[in-house]
């Protein structure tokens, strides 16, 4: 039996408010993922069906901030997503008229860029599900918990609780992918043994978990997998004495590799792999907005055990996360970013 985590108020709130909803929006944050593009779509699809069997004249629409990366593109609705970025015109309306906003997998409107003054202009009902610490407060119904695996598995628990035995395989392939992704292919956040109780309802409701593995790792480019390559071989940096590698890319480097989002998901993890490397950090260069002085660099930061990487990310780079996965940003040159960088490090970082 699976644990119950959430108070059967908060859930009979949740569904109350979106039985009675009738033009729903689902936002995930920057940059998704696929707990981000996961969480959504089970949602999306949930909600499609239950309007269409209680017969509910309404919509539901996903609004990404930007744009999702090629190995999500399988995902079963990923084609209907509204990418805010390239389509303001159209997400702006359906953001407003909407009578319920369901945010997924952040927890600040700031993580979902300009769409989070979207968000906040209307002022309908809307529920919060995510696993990131300290919320902001902007949400009606907050479904928050920082220490389970992932989003999908959070909206997992909630569909299960609302409508039992809901699963169609469509709802099921998109928490499956959630589930795996944000646990590394189950290698960290992952001991919970709910967790595989899930994964055997998803395996009943027909999800080939195989398929999905090789749909999301195995369908990389060969300038995708050079571009890896290079960041091992020619890019990491190894601070021995605070077990620390640190990769940079530059803007001109990314090009010379056809850079697409998503091209360098999972390289801050890989220095990990290294015996007495217990930190990582990547650096990316992206360009100057138009209009802007500053390149941004785009910073990931990963650690093992005890060792938090959130605080440094917040207060050296306007970053945060969980206390193994973080992110933070620079504006500046990308030489900069790394002073700043290598200024700082050895006051957050333990030696041992
Ligand atoms: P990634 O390195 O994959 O971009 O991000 C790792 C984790 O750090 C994500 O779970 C995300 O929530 C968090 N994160 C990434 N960038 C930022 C940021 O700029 N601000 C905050 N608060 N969190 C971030
Ligand atoms: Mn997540």
């Amino acid at each position: 039996m699976i644990s119950t985590l959430f108070e059967s108020s908060q859930v009979a709130e949740a569904k109350r408010l979106i039985d009675e909803a009738h033009h729903i929006v689902i936002f995930t944050h920057m940059a998704p993922d696929g707990d981000a593009m996961g969480s959504s779509l089970a949602m999306w699809h949930w909600i499609g069906e239950r309007q269409k069997s209680r017969a509910v004249e309404g919509s539901v629409t996903v609004v990404t901030p930007n744009t999702f990366p090629d190995f999500l593109a399988w995902m079963p609705g990923s084609d209907r997503v509204l990418i805010y970025e390239t389509n303001s015109a159209a997400a702006d309306p359906v953001i407003a008229e909407a009578d319920l906003h369901i945010c997924l997998d952040f927890n600040d409107p700031k993580r979902i860029g300009p769409v989070g003054d979207k968000l906040l202009q209307n002022t309908c009902p809307k529920i919060l599900i995510d696993h990131h610490l300290n919320p902001q407060e902007f949400a009606s119904v907050v479904f928050s918990y920082p220490e389970a695996s992932s989003t999908c598995e959070l909206v997992y628990r909630l569909l299960e609780q609302i409508t039992p035995s809901v699963l169609t395989l469509e709802i099921a392939t998109a928490i499956y992918t959630g589930l795996m992704t944000d646990t590394g292919n189950f290698s960290y956040n992952s001991n919970n043994p709910d967790l595989y109780e899930i994964i055997a309802n998803l395996l009943r409701a027909g999800v080939n978990k195989d398929e999905i593995y090789n749909a999301v790792f195995n369908q990389a480019s060969a300038d995708r997998l050079r571009l890896t390559g290079y960041c091992l071989y020619r890019k990491m940096r190894l601070f021995q004495e605070h077990h620390l590698a640190v990769i940079s890319l530059s803007h001109a480097e990314l090009k010379e590799f056809h850079f697409k989002p998503g091209d360098t998901e999972g390289v801050v993890n890989l220095p990990l792999q290294i015996s007495d490397v217990y930190y990582s950090i990547l650096l990316r260069e992206e360009p100057a907005k138009p209009g802007t002085p500053n390149p941004r660099i785009k910073f990931s930061f990963r650690s093992q055990g005890d060792r938090p990487v959130n605080i440094f990310a917040a207060e050296i780079f306007r970053g945060g996360g969980h206390m193994n996965a973080s992110g933070g940003e620079f504006y500046g040159s990308l030489q900069a970013a790394m002073n700043r960088l290598l200024q700082n490090y050895p006051k957050y970082l333990k030696k041992d």
